[in-house]
């Protein structure tokens, strides 16, 4: 019931704010750090597909190549002040975490986070041992674990994207399309994406008086 109320209160303010209403396409900034130096056409094949399931929940994605030594990279990175900023990190394998084949996002317990790592060494073995093609895979590995960083706490879900598992029927899934973020995981990203946006608005617009 609190849980209830809490959301309804949030509605409202969010609704009341000019800004929340100006917000017509929800969007964030994801900055990639290939540190595998996977193949551009690679990586660019792998951030559309993951574009794209993004794109099917209502929410467009800003792709911005941070790999170190690149120096147009660099300067680009530093991004905007109102800008809601992501990071994906290509690393070769999970440094720390035996059970996670594909990646892992940093969330607090607070439920915000804004890294995620993939592992290409995962990626890799489940092209080997399947059909899937490596951009599909990556793609979708990319997608979930930006889900886990906007959907915070306890996000895994028993179908679509946000499944813990994944194993032939979801690789099925995954060449049919449909693996995607539900009706409700949508609707709480919307939900975490505004509440940011409000935020660094309402910041500018302090910093402007
Ligand atoms: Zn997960």
């Amino acid at each position: 019931m609190f849980r209830k109320i809490a959301i309804f209160i949030v509605g409202i303010v969010l609704w009341g704010s000019s800004s929340a209403r100006a917000w017509s396409n929800p969007m964030f900034t994801v900055n990639v750090y290939n540190d595998v130096r996977v193949s551009p056409a690679l990586l660019q094949h792998s951030e559309s597909i993951a574009g794209k399931i993004f794109q099917q929940a209502g929410f467009a994605i800003l792709w911005r190549d941070c790999t170190p030594n690149r120096v147009e990279g660099r300067q680009m990175c530093l991004g905007s002040r109102d800008e809601i900023a992501l990071a994906v990190r290509i690393i070769p394998h999970s440094l720390s975490l035996s059970g996670e084949a594909f990646g892992v996002a940093f969330v607090g317990s607070d439920g915000q986070g804004a890294q995620a790592d993939v592992f290409y060494s995962g990626i890799e073995q489940l092209t080997n041992d399947s059909s899937a093609n490596p951009a599909d895979i990556m793609g979708h590995v990319m997608a979930h674990e930006l889900g886990h960083l906007l959907l915070g706490l306890n996000s895994h879900s028993s179908l679509g994207i946000m499944q813990a598992h994944w194993n032939d029927r979801q690789l099925r899934q995954m060449s049919m399309g449909f693996l995607k973020f539900d009706k409700r995981q949508s609707e709480a990203i919307g939900t975490r994406l505004l509440s940011v946006h409000v935020m660094r608005q309402d910041e500018l617009e302090r910093r402007e008086y």
